[in-house]
């Protein structure tokens, strides 16, 4: 048993009280008893108290009685009475002596009608005897039942007188016995008391003639004063009666008295019993709790063992006590199917955390296991690969045929990598979103790209879902172990950057080359050094002028940003505008450019001036964008009609409910709005007609194909005609040569902008341009 008395545990504290309860109770009880059994034996006492007194009473009177018929006999004598009669001293004196003798009264006298002493015989003869007598005879003549008590000397005497008739009183015959021990002993023998005579003296000392007490005892005894009820000595109590007796001579008392333990000593026997089993009851309540406890400690400790293999995540071992219909039963099946719960939860978040649920392919965590497993199987001399792909225009196909479609779309996508693999060992996995991946294992370079090569053929082939036909095509990057990184985390990533490369050159597979890698290490060190480059001032405002094909002047310019880096140079806005993006960074650059634009465009010599300014994709989502820009207008006092913005189809396509709400807004606010490089994107016109737009930009690519390429022609001249119907102006961008802009005229375009103008140049310098 590994129940241990912790002062702090539940049960020690539970048991320990009871006990205390427990001995509270039994010594109420024993000083109840107690207290009852002193109440007892003293009202047992007191009962033998009133017996005591009659029986004592009653032992005088016998006594007397004794007396009176002695004296009675003896005043009946003839011989006596002759003597008497004939005053015959002597023999009255022989015959009170012999009489007194016979029946032993200690004092034999006659006395005449007078009640004078005429003849005494004493056995403790004194000289005032007969005076004693004859002061007490008048009394002691008066009919009384019992005999008189009388002082003699100090000592108690029991006397009666009897008249002598002849028939006349003739004289009295006086008859005495002392009270003494053998009529005490007689009570102690008769009913156990102890009895004390106690005289006070003529001289007021006080005496006990007659005592059956100890002499200790009489001695405090005698020392006591008034009335005495209660006697301490021998380390026992006395109980004490007083009995006062009608005594002639001095102040007389019987003093009756019982001893308490005699009487207790038969409870006290019951006490100890009752201490004992008091005792004895503690003991066997203690070991009862003691049982108890354990029998309630053992599975407490079992419970909670359990618990910390629980919060140890340790979910197989089922719980003890289960059976049990107690407390603890139901505690301890509650525990068990928490147990159960937690544990099928746990299984269920293993799951979540480890699989795709829409695909039911391994996810990106669960992959990463698996390659680094097969890396740790392949070992020395061994080789696999990794091929990750991400499809193409995904978010586009989920936005405009629906996330269920898409869903069906990444399920079919699923399901067709799976067999490309085929009979190869190896993984699928879904890393996320539309991005997937292969682990090739083993698979050395060539098989790799083999491989690689067939999951692009096998999304060549259009995807028909619910009756729609979708154009699949992806960016595919490989990566292979050993050869292209050592460990699971930069294979994976190795992989997904040829993958993004492939992505960007709209190229087939692409195996994993460290040229790519320094590429992007270099846009990564140059978006940290773009976080600083509006604080340091190294951005610069470029703009380039928008001729009007009808008055050939120019009332308009194009605002492009260029960065002046220190080390770089001038950095063309392609190598950070989509990682501003990217990063967020463009709303400040946004702002900085507005700012520069609203600072040039307050000069006077700017005044008629309109100039565009390029807003992105971040730019119309950032819902505080119409008050920051109206902020700035009204900082440098000019009116949003002097600016244009420039919104690329692709930015309102992102989030085209968000887009319309912001662009509504900006248009009310004055703003122009144009659509840059229309053509590139897949809106209709009919949907941008929707939008409160005013302008449309046709892009450079278009335009500059114009000569060259028919289609492009084409889509300039209808593109120019659809706006004039919607009532949209139209500008040409990317014009270089005359040719070009005399056919953008011939074909009514509004406005043009190019190199042929000319280029992008600081704002100064435009400023001097426009001027000639
Ligand atoms: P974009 O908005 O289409 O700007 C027009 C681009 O065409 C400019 O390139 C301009 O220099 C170039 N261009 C103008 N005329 C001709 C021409 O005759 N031939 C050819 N080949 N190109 C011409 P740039 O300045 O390099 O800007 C490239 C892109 O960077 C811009 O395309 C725009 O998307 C972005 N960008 C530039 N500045 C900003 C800016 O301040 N904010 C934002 N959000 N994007 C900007
Ligand atoms: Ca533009
Ligand atoms: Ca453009």
């Amino acid at each position: 048993m590994t129940f241990s008395f912790n002062r702090r545990s539940l049960i020690t504290r539970l048991v320990g009280l009871s006990l205390l309860l427990l001995l509270f109770v039994q010594l109420a009880g024993f000083f109840v008893v107690r207290d009852s059994i002193a109440r007892n034996a003293r009202m047992q006492i007191a009962r033998e108290f009133d017996t005591g007194e009659k029986v004592w009473l009653r032992l005088l009177d016998q006594n007397a009685e004794k007396l009176r018929q002695s004296a009675a006999l003896l005043a009946a004598d003839y011989g006596f009475r002759s003597a008497v009669s004939s005053d015959d001293l002597e023999t009255i004196a022989s015959a009170l002596e012999n009489n007194g003798q016979r029946i032993g009264a200690a004092m034999t006298a006659l006395l005449d009608t007078s009640l004078r002493v005429r003849a005494i015989s004493a056995q403790t003869p004194g000289a005032d005897l007969s005076a004693t007598l004859a002061s007490l005879a008048p009394a002691l003549a008066e009919p009384s039942q019992g005999g008189r008590i009388v002082l003699v000397d100090g000592q108690p005497y029991q006397l009666v007188m009897v008249p002598m008739r002849a028939p006349l009183v003739v004289g009295w015959v006086l008859m005495g016995f002392p009270v003494g021990a053998p009529l005490a002993e007689e009570m102690q023998r008769l009913l156990g008391v102890q009895l004390v005579l106690q005289v006070r003296r003529a001289d007021g000392s006080l005496a006990a003639p007659v005592s059956t007490l100890p002499v200790q005892a009489l001695q405090m005894l005698q020392g006591m004063k008034g009335e005495i009820r209660e006697l301490e000595a021998g380390g026992s109590t006395l109980l004490v009666r007083e009995i006062r007796l009608d005594a002639v001579g001095g102040e007389t008392r019987v003093l009756l008295l019982r001893s308490m333990d005699d009487v207790v000593a038969p409870y006290r026997n019951l006490q100890l019993l009752l201490a004992i089993i008091t005792v004895g009851g503690v003991l066997l309540f203690a070991l009862g709790s003691g049982l108890m406890a354990r029998r309630l400690t053992t599975p407490l400790r079992s419970l909670l063992f359990a618990t910390q293999r629980l919060s140890r995540g340790d979910y197989s071992v089922p719980l003890e006590d289960v059976e049990r219909h107690d407390e603890i039963g139901n505690l301890a099946r509650s525990f068990d199917r928490m147990r159960v719960d937690i544990a099928a939860q746990q299984a269920e978040i293993r799951h979540l955390a480890y699989w795709d649920r829409l695909t039911g392919l391994p996810n990106r965590e669960n992959f990463r296991d698996s390659v680094q497993q097969s890396i740790a199987r392949s070992g020395v001399g061994g080789e696999l690969a990794i091929i990750t792909l991400d499809l193409d225009r995904f978010k586009h196909v989920n936005d405009v045929l629906g996330y269920a479609f898409g869903d069906q779309l990444l399920k079919t996508v699923a399901g067709k990598l799976a067999d490309v693999l085929g009979e190869a060992s190896g993984v699928v996995a879904r890393l996320g979103g539309n991005e997937f991946a292969l682990l090739l294992e083993p698979g050395n370079p060539a098989q790799a790209t083999e491989l690689a090569a067939r999951v692009a053929r096998c999304l060549e082939v259009p995807l028909a879902i619910a009756e729609q036909t979708v154009d699949l095509s992806a960016g595919i990057g490989i990566a292979c172990w050993p050869a292209d990184a050592q460990d699971v985390d930069t294979l994976l990533s190795r992989s997904e950057i040829a993958m993004y490369v492939a992505k960007r050159k709209l190229e087939g597979p692409l195996r994993y080359d460290p040229a790519y890698d320094s590429a992007s290490t270099q846009t990564l060190s140059l978006l940290t050094e773009l976080r600083r480059a509006v604080d340091q001032g190294e951005l610069r405002l470029f703009l380039q002028p928008k001729v009007n094909l009808a008055d050939g002047v120019t009332h308009a310019a194009e605002a492009l940003v260029r960065w002046e880096h220190p080390q770089r140079g001038l950095v063309p806005p392609m190598q950070f505008i989509p990682f501003a993006e990217q990063t967020g960074y463009i709303r400040q650059l946004t702002l900085w450019m507005f700012e520069e634009t609203a600072r040039l465009l307050a000069t006077p010599a700017a005044a008629g001036l309109r100039v565009s300014v390029n807003l992105s994709t971040r730019d119309l989502l950032d819902l505080e964008l119409s008050a920051r820009l109206g902020r700035l207008l009204e900082a440098h006092g000019v009116p949003a009609s002097a600016f244009c913005l420039e919104i690329t189809e692709s930015a309102i396509m992102d989030d085209p409910q968000r887009a319309e709400a912001m662009l509504n807004r900006l248009s009310e606010q004055g703003f122009k709005l144009s659509i840059d490089d229309f053509g590139t994107g897949y809106s209709s016109l009919a949907y941008l007609k929707r939008l409160p737009v005013d302008e449309l930009k046709i892009d450079k690519s278009f335009v500059m194909g114009m000569e060259t390429d028919a289609d492009d022609a084409i889509i300039v001249r209808s593109t120019i005609d659809l706006a004039h119907n919607l009532g949209l102006s139209v500008v040409a961008e990317g014009v270089e040569t005359a040719a070009i802009l005399e056919r953008l005229r011939a074909l009514g375009c509004d406005e043009v902008q190019g190199y042929h103008i000319s280029r992008p140049m600081p704002a100064s310098a435009f400023m001097e341009w426009l001027r000639k």
